[in-house]
């Protein structure tokens, strides 16, 4: 899978900084190492790992402390940011013109995708509401325009193409006329397939140009392989200076382990990536988001969402002590409470519980969790004295009926509340140590 490596190789590195208390300046250095050898591996222009790893180093060296993450999720948090930097920030949205049919022009090698990408293209902007026309406008490789007519017909969206037996055709014609076409027949977006060539050839990039000028697209997107690694930037910037373009679409995401092009695309032509098509399906294909791209690479579930919201909701002071009274071991009950009170801020318990990673074999539990439950342990541990609150331990058989009276609730509902909490006790311990999330408090249930 695409970016397996690097996730792979960024996890390892996170999970060495587990259970630090703080970062010191040789922990920094390593993992700012490691980040620097991952990137390499996974085939990330060196110009684009130099700014990135001094970035992220910068940064964690920096005072951006937050008492809501421990050092590692410091370290996952920065990357993370710097890496939807480097993808291209926010996601690029197709622009439409405001009046007439928006013009769309592919550029690209032969055998990147575009014929494919044309059709895939035409799909989605049809699920979009769109009117969409392909444009056969590669003459060049035999079956190029077959090919697109094959696919048109396949997603129900119409080909204009040179008659056939009408000699080679020229393109800068086809595509002129497939404007006027458009008009005529009310589509809204041309999308213009033009030739490409195996290697970078002049005699391609005039003929895309004339056909740029001949139709002054809106868009004009770079198609290209992602599993051509480095030569992918090679590419991208013989067609930025032949033809230009707005934005980069990143064709067979799914084949490549390292994935470093689409990693370097944006640093090294300055153009976003816009779409990623990730099989040969006419569905596989998706508006490219650098934050959700950035996420899939770090391998971390919605943790980084959950990094976000822990930052902005939690007390920090109170999370600080809570996360020192873990490690010590001396967890009551009313802190307990106290967290549950915090978790609440975070939203539902099911959303939360959601975007833990590894879930997935809980999920009926988590499905049915009742998000009473939390008031009716309240219930019960307000019913407690201080002194029980501090260790449960002391909690004997007729005290038990007390608080159950006192609450509401059954007897077996106080000693189901007293065991979890030990077991979640034991378990935070082992958190953290382990390095797990702080300041995530014990789950009851
Ligand atoms: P063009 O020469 O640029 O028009 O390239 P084509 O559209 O003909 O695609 C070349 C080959 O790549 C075809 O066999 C496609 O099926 C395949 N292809 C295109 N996009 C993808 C993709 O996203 N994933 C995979 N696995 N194959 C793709």
């Amino acid at each position: 899978l695409l970016f397996a490596t690097l996730s792979d190789r960024l996890s390892a590195t996170f999970k060495n900084l587990r259970g630090k208390g703080r970062l010191s300046e040789a922990d920094i250095d390593a993992t700012a190492r490691e980040i620097r050898i991952a990137l390499l591996e996974a085939d990330v222009a060196l110009p684009v790992v130099k700014d990135f790893v001094a970035a992220v180093k910068e940064r964690a060296r920096g005072e951006e402390v937050s008492q809501a993450l421990n050092p590692a999720q410091q370290v996952v948090k920065i990357v993370n940011e710097e890496l939807i930097e480097i993808l291209g920030g926010e996601t690029r949205r197709l622009r439409y013109a405001k009046t007439g049919p928006t013009v769309i022009m592919l550029a690209g090698l032969q055998g990147a995708g575009k014929t494919t990408l044309a059709a895939k293209l035409a799909l989605w902007l049809k699920d979009q509401g769109k009117a969409p026309l392909l444009v056969a406008c590669d003459l060049q490789r035999p079956n190029a325009v077959q090919q697109l007519q094959v696919n048109g017909e396949k997603v129900g969206v119409p080909v204009f193409a040179p008659e056939p037996g009408n000699g080679t055709g020229d393109p800068v014609s086809v595509a002129k006329a497939s404007i006027e076409e458009a008009k005529r027949k009310l589509h809204d977006v041309v999308i213009v397939d033009t030739a490409g060539r195996l290697g970078v050839d002049a005699e391609m990039m005039a003929q895309a140009a004339g056909i740029r000028d001949a139709v002054q697209p809106d868009e004009v997107l770079f198609v290209v392989d992602a599993m051509i690694g480095q030569d992918a930037l090679t590419t991208a910037q013989a067609f930025l200076d032949g033809v230009g373009y707005d934005g980069v679409v990143l064709t067979k995401l799914d084949g490549d382990a390292r994935g470093g092009a689409a990693l370097s695309i944006r640093q090294v032509t300055g153009r976003p990536v816009m779409f990623a098509s990730t099989g040969e399906k006419l569905t596989d294909f998706d508006v490219f988001h650098p934050d959700r791209m950035a996420s899939r690479i770090l391998d971390m579930g919605d943790v980084l969402t959950l990094i976000e919201q822990a930052e902005k909701a939690f007390d920090q002071e109170e999370a600080l002590r809570a996360a020192e009274k873990l490690t010590g071991g001396d967890f009551t009950l009313d802190d307990f409470l106290a967290q549950m009170q915090q978790l609440k801020k975070l939203g539902s318990m099911t959303s939360i519980l959601k975007m833990l990673p590894g879930m997935g074999q809980i999920r009926d539990q988590i499905e049915n969790f009742d998000e009473r439950e939390i008031d009716r342990v309240e219930a019960i541990i307000r019913s407690m004295t201080p002194a029980e609150r501090a260790n449960p331990k002391i909690i004997d058989g007729s005290r038990r009926s007390r608080i159950a009276k006192g609450s509401g609730r059954t007897v077996s509902d106080v000693n189901g509340l007293v065991d979890r909490f030990f077991e979640a006790r034991k378990m935070m311990m082992q958190m953290a140590r382990g390095g797990g999330m702080p300041g995530m408090p014990g789950m009851p249930g």
